[in-house]
């Protein structure tokens, strides 16, 4: 048990709560702050996928050369505002600079090591906080509707496989005996069998929240606007309501909102909000047994605990702007091509803010100016992956404990 110390934690997402929770199990006091409701924001409606085996960054080489074919798809997987490229384009230039292949090579390790033991850190934390029947250990599956796209690939498996990941390469006989409901369009496929999923993320968090507040742990509807800040870290937290005493350590976890806050406490962060979709379907009218990721469309289709969740796309069009849920729709009109035998008749949509660093990899550090200051976001694709390992470095971090893996790759102030 470490020293018991006062921490804060900004922000009540998945990763926000599941540092709330690992923290409280070293023996800390832990108020979380956050204006919504846990788990009400991006982490209520991502595919689920728990995806321990990814460690490919989002920009390789020659991604740039892509990006123009993708963008004049109105049903491809990328959009940009017009209006608000100019804004966004620093960050794209930056992630563009991060697919270089030694960059690539460092970034791949760096989420290799940190996604690896995903699934386990979930299930441990899950089955002490009573969540683990939102788990489920069914592998994922990845299709591909042609060889010359399996073969486009080739370099993902490259990486994959150079840092040690399982990857079980099918023929379309062999991708229809795991998913008899798919349409016969599919050449290739992978199957990765170590893999998991959450039939509820937003539940999942739910559950962290109430058994953390069962076990004397505080959340307060509030927004963090500032800080009254000391030469250790902040002496005051200022919300929407009033100041809150900062207590003796705080960690910023408050996703794609994060570098507003690491920027009043002295660290400029290149983060971006990837908009993402979803639509769950109610009563899909088929039966799919494991998250499917649809390679040349990208996009995912997950079985849960409410129905088929189709989740996907990226758009940069800021955090403040109204949704196209056109986009929404584009996830249907895909589905019902793959799946032939959907029902689309009840239909959710959601949009949600993946906070995206350039080079893929998630802030998980240390303030360098402010030794009470602690950061966990950035983890864009695979923030529900990343929630109960990234607790746990972070507790081990504010309890000053050694952290069973290298911290430097994950620093906040490498930019
Ligand atoms: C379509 C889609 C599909 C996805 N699929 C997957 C998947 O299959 N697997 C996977 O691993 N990941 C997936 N993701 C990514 C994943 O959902 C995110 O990475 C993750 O939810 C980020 O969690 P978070 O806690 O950092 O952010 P959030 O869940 O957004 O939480 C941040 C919280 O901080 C709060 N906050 C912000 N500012 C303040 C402030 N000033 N004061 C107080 N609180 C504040 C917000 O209110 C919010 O509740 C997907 C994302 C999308 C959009």
């Amino acid at each position: 048990m470490a020293t018991p110390l006062k921490v804060t934690v900004v922000g009540a997402g998945v990763i926000g709560m599941c540092a709330a929770a690992q923290l409280q199990r070293q023996g800390h006091r832990v108020t979380v702050l956050d204006p919504d409701p846990p788990g009400s924001n991006c982490s209520f409606g991502n595919a689920g996928s728990i995806s321990a085996h990814s460690c490919v960054p989002m920009s390789l080489p020659g991604i740039v050369w892509k990006v123009p074919r993708w963008l004049l798809d109105p049903l491809g997987p990328l959009a940009i505002r017009l209006g608000y490229l100019p804004t966004a384009l620093p960050w794209l230039l930056r992630f563009v600079a991060a697919g270089r292949g030694d960059k690539v090579t460092a970034q791949a390790r760096a989420l290799r090591a940190l996604y690896q033991p995903a699934v386990e850190a979930h299930y441990e934390l899950a089955q002490d906080y009573g969540a683990e029947d939102l788990l489920m250990r069914a592998g994922t599956l990845q299709v591909y509707e042609s060889e010359a796209g399996f073969a486009g690939d080739a370099n993902v498996r490259r990486i994959m496989r150079a840092n040690g990941v399982e990857l079980n390469e099918l023929d379309g006989h062999e991708i229809r005996q795991l998913e008899p409901a798919l349409a016969p369009i599919f050449a290739r496929g992978v199957h990765i069998e170590k893999s998991a999923h959450c039939i509820d993320p937003g539940g999942h968090v739910t559950r962290l929240a109430e058994t953390f507040t069962r076990r004397g742990g505080h959340i307060l509807a509030r927004r963090v606007m500032g800080f009254e800040t000391g030469t250790e870290g902040p002496s005051a937290i200022k919300t929407d309501a009033g100041d809150v005493p900062a207590g003796d350590k705080l960690v910023i976890a408050a996703g794609a909102w994060s570098h507003r806050l690491a920027a009043q406490l002295g660290s400029q962060v290149p983060l971006e909000a990837e908009r993402g979709y979803h639509m769950t379907l109610a009563s899909p009218g088929i039966e799919t047994r494991r998250p499917i990721s649809f390679a040349d469309r990208k996009f995912m289709a997950t079985p849960m605990a409410m129905g088929l969740r189709l989740a996907g796309t990226v758009e940069f069009a800021g955090i403040e702007s109204e949704p196209n849920w056109r986009r929404s729709e584009v996830l249907v009109e895909h589905a019902r091509r793959v799946f032939p035998g959907l029902d689309a008749s009840h239909g959710s949509r959601w949009r949600g803010h993946r906070p995206a660093t350039p080079d893929s990899v998630p802030v998980i550090s240390g303030s360098p100016h402010l030794a009470s200051v602690f950061y966990a976001f950035g983890h864009g694709h695979l923030g529900l992956t990343g929630g109960a390992i990234t607790g746990r470095h972070i507790a081990d971090l504010v309890s000053g404990r050694p952290t069973a893996i290298d911290m430097t790759p994950y620093r906040i102030d490498r930019f």
